[in-house]
């Protein structure tokens, strides 16, 4: 079934007060908008109305046991929706709120199941875009927003990427130009005794360290085996059309085994994608070479991902052959998206 979907352009340094007044009415009623947000393009619905949110899942062929965000314009709507505020939250809410951190807390009683998969614990974030905060407190509700792609899908981080995946299929799309970060948000559970990154995203294990030294990772981050605690990623995600293969190692010896490897698909007849650096862009001959951003500056290889693996779908590509980045700070984020991408196949050089 298909319905119409609205597209809206706004600009997030000018917002029009009446073009969010209709995408809030939308929400207010029931219905899906997609809206940038710092992170990705976000699928948002009214959080506490059970029927709207699913409506998310239908959009999206999510799985019924990935719980949702929910998403706040200010820190004062926080605590209706959950049990308790501890310390450490507050610290966090203090030093990254608005921004890419989610927490997870013990959930009120107001949280339908339909949002948390039924567990007992619920994820809240505050972004930090215009759009997504005006959006949020005019409708005066806590928004439901996943990423809005396709499950199993690059995330969006760009108007276009939505209006790939979500044409036809919900009422509003607010084009507010690319997204910044272009990373989901790090997921952070602070209802258990030690504070866990359940996702890596824009906050850093880094950074989080500062504010609460016993911060750890899911064990399912760094090792393959492990189950996630976090329902969401055990999924395959961000994944191309095209097979991919994931280099990880010294640089040089990458390339080298890249361009080797380029030459024995292109002779079995396999057309292949290659994701560059500024670095290493002059080093490749052979197919279809994208620069994905530099080694310097990897918030411009975060910002530049997910697009870069929908352009390798455009070009037809059979195979990716991809470089890897050091995991540390942004990195952790980074690798977690192109492994998953790449279905776990990584050739460690
Ligand atoms: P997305 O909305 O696509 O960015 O994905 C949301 C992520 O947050 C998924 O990985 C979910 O598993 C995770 N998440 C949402 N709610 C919870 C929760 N209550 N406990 C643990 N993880 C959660
Ligand atoms: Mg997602």
């Amino acid at each position: 079934m298909t319905m119409e979907t609205k597209i809206l352009n706004i600009d997030k340094d000018n917002i029009d007060e009446d073009l969010i007044g209709q995408a809030a009415d939308i929400l207010k009623r029931g219905g899906i908008v997609a809206f940038p947000t710092e992170t990705v393009y976000g699928l948002g619905a009214n959080g506490l109305d059970e029927e709207a949110v699913k409506k998310i899942y239908k959009a999206k062929g999510r799985p019924s046991d990935n719980p949702l965000i929910l998403h706040i314009s200010s820190k004062e709507e926080l605590s209706p929706l959950v049990k308790e505020i501890p310390h450490k939250a507050k610290a966090c809410m203090e030093r990254f709120w608005p921004g890419p951190l989610t927490l997870v807390f013990k959930k009120s009683d107001i949280i339908p199941d339909i949002i948390t998969g039924g567990l007992d614990t619920v994820a809240i974030r505050m972004p930090d875009h215009p759009i997504a905060k005006k959006l949020i407190s005019k409708s005066g509700l806590p928004i439901a927003a996943p990423s809005a792609n396709l499950s199993g899908k690059p995330s969006p981080t760009k108007a276009n990427h939505v209006i790939e995946d979500m044409m036809g299929k919900i009422d509003m799309i607010l084009d507010g130009g690319d997204t910044g970060l272009g990373l989901e948000s790090t997921v952070l559970d602070l209802s258990t005794e030690v504070p866990t990154i359940l996702r890596p995203g824009g906050v850093t294990l880094e950074d989080l360290k500062v504010i609460i030294p016993n911060v750890i990772q899911d064990s399912s981050i760094t090792n393959k085996q492990d189950t996630p605690k976090s329902p969401g990623q055990k999924y395959r995600h961000y994944a191309p059309k095209a097979d991919m293969l994931l280099f990880v190692g010294d640089i040089d010896k990458v390339v080298e085994e890249i361009n080797k490897r380029t030459k024995d698909l292109r002779e079995s007849g396999r057309k292949v994608g290659i994701m560059a650096t500024e670095e290493t862009r002059n080093k490749y001959k052979d197919g279809k070479i994208l620069v994905v951003g530099s080694r310097e500056d990897k918030e411009t290889i975060a910002h530049n991902l997910f697009h870069i693996l929908r352009s390798f779908d455009e070009a037809e590509v059979d195979i990716i052959l991809a470089e890897g980045v050091s995991p540390d700070n942004i990195g952790m984020a980074i690798m977690n998206r192109m492994v998953k991408a790449a279905n776990g196949n990584i050739i460690r050089l």
